[in-house]
Parts: structure tokens; C-alpha cells; sequence
């Protein structure tokens, strides 16, 4: 077969879900990753008992397409699917968690919005259309929602998915089905409803939130056996195209030639002498931005803690002047992954709310955390168990403007036969999104060898 030699530098899990399929497909994959393990954000570590995630925790599926590609690589009886008391989730207002609507009833007597914040969501389908060509989040919310709106709710759920800030999301970019909805139907309330009758349900099942028996960690490690080739602490240095095909630099070596180059890496690491780039385009890469964020692991006795933790967690609204962007209750979204008796706690710090506290040392995001933890979930006594990540670039930001940052990578792509770049930069960062651009990536791939 010709254009049979795969080259993928980077394991994320988007370059891992490629490789997948084409060596199910007959072509020989070769894979490079810095690391000494696979799946880049994803981690997963058990230590006595406390089994954390220091990137990703949960999966929201709702794809039939991604379900199935987890069936096919084998690990449909291994998935765990949340408490059910996860729906419940909780944002602090005044020191407080309250309780996120899900009914009616619920969001006529939540305090987290005024009457009048309530009653300009019931307004949404009579304001009129704009068509701004982009937009931050912050103020099409604002438009179409209101300020409560975007103060109690989008404010902190941007910082709980992305740990970024809607005054530097693009609506079309991060939220692009929202942009759509306004731009077909006016109004979002009124676009909600039509697609909720008539839209295509051919690839939608009943969305729930999985991990896996042994955490998240079981998805790249089951998909790295299916690699032919795998080269790990091996830090690619540069990558280049000659006659043969594309060229690998790394630790001194020379590895080739590959017809096909997947990159998966993240587009801080594009550079002129990772390769040949073009004027400014690389540059372009660059303005991408990737917050700082510490992931704080805490383990307590449950009688320690006065709040019965019965729910996924909370988030926190940049307004309530806290230190902490929220907190998941890890121990009641899946049972077992703290010892008997004890409850095990995930908060995250810093993002482009706070980038200065992300960088604090563990003795110093310790005292914070718990600090804030002691105050809002009513715990007595220290943690018996304290773990600590810092991820100095954590999730990239579509913000205004990112069609540059698409154009850029698109261009890089045209300029290099063979070449195709993909991860969470483009078309989502949420692991089902990277799952299903693996998928189309292979695809591609699979359809331009006939
Ligand atoms: C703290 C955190 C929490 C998250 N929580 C969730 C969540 O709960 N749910 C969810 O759906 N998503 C979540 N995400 C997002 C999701 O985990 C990521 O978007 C996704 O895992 C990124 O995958 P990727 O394919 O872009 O590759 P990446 O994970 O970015 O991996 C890139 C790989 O390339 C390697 N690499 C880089 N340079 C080189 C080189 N020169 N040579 C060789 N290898 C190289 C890196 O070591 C890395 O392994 C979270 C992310 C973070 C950071």
C-alpha cells in the first residue's frame, strides 16, 4: 500500500485516537511523545487508595459515533458512569453554594438571580439579532442574557471548563453552535426549541458523564497497545519534508521517511526550528494563549466535613472574590476512588482569572485551598491527604479573533505536502471533541490514499 508510514508526535489523545483507527486500517504508525507515558492532559495516579486525576476527570458522553469508537477499542465494559447525584451542581453566591437549577419550579425560587435577572432570560426571544462578525462571550451573554446571567452563571462555568474568562472567549470560536442558533433563529430560547423538535438525532444517545474503572488514564493506555511503533521520552526537535517523505529529529536520531506527519502538539511548540514555517505564521501560533492552573487534590475524613458533598461540585463567579475557580466532589462522583470513610476533594486555582495564584508553591496552594475549603463546605482539622499539579499552560483559549490562529495552522498544512496538524487548538478541547477530530483525522487521511 502506498502512503502506508504514519509518523504522530505528540500522545494526546487526539493523535492517540488517529493511530487507533489507521492501524486498524493496515498502516504502519509510528508514534513520539516527550513523555515516558501517554495522553498528555489526561493523568491518572492511585496512591493508597486516593485515585486522582491531575488533568481531565470526567468524559460527557453524548455521541453515538464516540461510543462506539470506545466499544471498538474495547473499553465499553471498562466505562464508569457517574453518581447520579452528579446532576446536582452547585455555584457560591454570598459565601454560599446554591443549588443550580433544573426545573422550573427550581429557577423560579434559586436565589442565585434576581427577579428582574430572571425575567430578562424570560425576555430573550424579543431582542433583535445582531451580526457582529465576532463577539466575546461576555457580550453576547450580556445582549441576549443579562448581566446576573453572566456574572452567575456563564462567568463561572467558563472558568470550571476552560479556566479561562468570557471577556476573552469568542462566542463563535468557543460557543460556535451558540453564535449559529442567534444567526438562524434570532434567538436562543426560540433556536433551542426548534432543534430540540426537529434537529438531527442520528448521532446524539442520552448524554452521561463517564471515567473509567482505573480513571481516565485506561483510554490512552489501551490505545497506545494498539500502536505498532512507540518511541516514548523521545522529544521531537524538528520535523522536515525531503524527497523521501517527512523526516524526525529527535535525541540525536534521524527517523524516516514517513508519507503522512500527524502534529499533536500543542501550538506553543511550533516554532522556526521545529520547522520551516513562513513569514509570521508561526508567530500566529503563538498568540494562542494557555493559562496557568494548579489542580489541588484533598483527602478528609467525611465526618471532617460538615457539607454532604452530594452533588459534582461547585464553581465559583469571579464577583465572589475568592481564591479558588471551584471544586469537584470526586469521592461522590465515582464511589471508590477515596478509602472507606473518607471523601477525596479536586479544586483548581489560578486560569486567566488568577494566573499569579496557579504558580504559587504546594505550601502556599495548600494553605489556600484549604482554607477556602474550611469556609465554604464547613470542614474541621487539615487534610489527610494533599496532592498538587501545576500546569503551566493548560487549555488553549479561543478568543476574538482565533480565525487568525485557524487560518495559520490551515496555511502550515497547504505549505507541507503530507502534513496534518490537530488537538484541541482546533475544533474543541473537550475529550470527546478531540476523540471525534481524531476520528475525521484518520478519515481524511484513509480517503486521500484512494
Ligand atoms: C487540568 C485540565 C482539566 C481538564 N478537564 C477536562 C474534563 O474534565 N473533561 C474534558 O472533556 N476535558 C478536560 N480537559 C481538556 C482535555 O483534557 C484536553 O483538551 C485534551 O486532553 C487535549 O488533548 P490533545 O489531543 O490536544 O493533546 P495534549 O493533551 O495536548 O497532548 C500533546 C502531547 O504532545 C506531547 N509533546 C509536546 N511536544 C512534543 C515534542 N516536541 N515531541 C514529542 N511529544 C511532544 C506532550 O508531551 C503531550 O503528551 C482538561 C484539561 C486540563 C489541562
Amino acid at each position: 500500500m502506498k502512503n502506508k508510514e504514519i509518523a504522530i508526535v505528540g500522545a494526546g489523545i487526539t493523535g492517540l485516537t488517529a493511530g487507533w483507527m489507521l492501524q486498524k486500517a493496515g498502516y504502519h504508525v509510528t508514534l513520539f511523545e516527550r513523555r515516558s507515558w501517554a495522553g498528555g492532559a489526561i493523568r491518572t495516579d492511585n496512591s493508597q487508595g486516593w485515585l486522582v486525576e491531575y488533568g481531565p476527570n470526567t468524559m460527557r458522553l453524548k455521541s453515538k459515533r464516540v461510543q462506539e469508537f470506545l466499544n471498538a477499542a474495547g473499553l465499553g465494559k471498562r466505562i464508569e458512569k457517574a453518581n447520579p447525584d452528579a446532576h446536582k451542581r452547585f455555584i457560591v453566591k454570598n459565601g454560599t453554594l446554591q443549588k443550580v437549577p433544573v426545573s422550573v419550579g427550581d429557577f423560579i425560587r434559586t436565589p442565585l438571580l434576581s427577579t428582574s435577572g430572571k425575567l430578562k432570560i424570560l425576555k430573550e426571544p424579543f431582542i433583535r439579532r445582531e451580526h457582529k462578525p465576532d463577539e466575546t462571550l461576555a457580550s453576547f451573554i450580556r445582549r441576549r442574557l443579562g448581566d446576573e446571567v453572566l456574572e452567575y452563571a456563564v462567568n463561572p462555568f467558563i472558568a470550571g471548563i476552560y479556566a479561562g474568562s468570557p471577556d476573552r472567549l469568542s462566542v463563535k470560536h468557543a460557543f460556535p453552535k451558540l453564535y449559529q442558533i442567534e444567526q438562524e433563529s434570532g434567538s436562543l430560547t426560540k433556536g433551542f426549541i426548534k432543534r430540540a423538535v426537529s434537529g438531527n438525532k442520528e448521532d446524539t444517545i442520552k448524554t452521561r458523564l463517564i471515567s473509567f474503572s482505573n480513571g481516565l488514564q485506561e483510554l490512552p493506555d489501551t490505545l497506545l497497545k494498539s500502536i505498532g511503533k512507540i518511541h516514548l521520552d523521545t522529544e521531537v526537535e524538528r520535523v522536515q519534508r525531503n524527497q523521501e517523505g517527512w523526516e524526525i529529529q529527535a535525541g540525536g536520531f534521524r527517523f524516516g521517511a514517513f508519507d503522512k506527519l500527524i502534529l499533536n502538539i500543542p501550538l506553543y511548540h511550533f516554532s522556526e526550528q521545529f520547522i520551516n514555517g513562513g513569514a509570521g505564521i508561526l508567530d500566529i501560533c503563538q498568540i494562542a494563549e494557555y493559562p496557568p492552573l494548579s489542580v489541588v487534590m484533598t483527602g478528609y475524613e467525611s465526618s471532617q466535613v460538615r457539607h454532604p458533598l452530594d452533588g459534582f461540585g461547585f464553581l465559583v463567579p469571579e464577583n465572589e472574590n475568592r481564591q479558588i475557580l471551584g471544586s469537584l466532589f470526586n469521592s461522590t462522583l465515582f464511589p471508590g476512588r477515596a478509602p472507606k470513610e473518607k471523601v477525596l476533594i479536586t479544586s483548581f486555582v489560578g486560569g486567566s482569572r488568577q494566573p499569579e495564584l496557579a504558580k504559587l508553591d504546594s505550601d502556599r496552594i495548600k494553605k489556600l485551598v484549604t482554607g477556602e475549603l474550611k469556609d465554604l463546605l464547613s470542614i474541621e482539622g487539615e487534610p489527610l491527604f494533599f496532592d498538587h499539579v501545576f500546569w503551566p499552560n493548560s487549555i488553549p483559549q479561543y478568543t476574538v479573533q482565533y480565525e487568525r490562529v485557524y487560518e495559520a495552522v490551515e496555511y502550515l498544512e497547504r505549505q507541507h505536502s503530507g502534513l496534518k496538524i490537530a488537538g484541541n487548538f482546533r475544533g474543541g478541547i473537550a475529550l470527546p471533541d478531540c476523540i471525534a477530530n481524531g476520528l475525521n483525522l484518520a478519515e481524511e487521511i484513509i480517503v486521500e490514499k484512494n
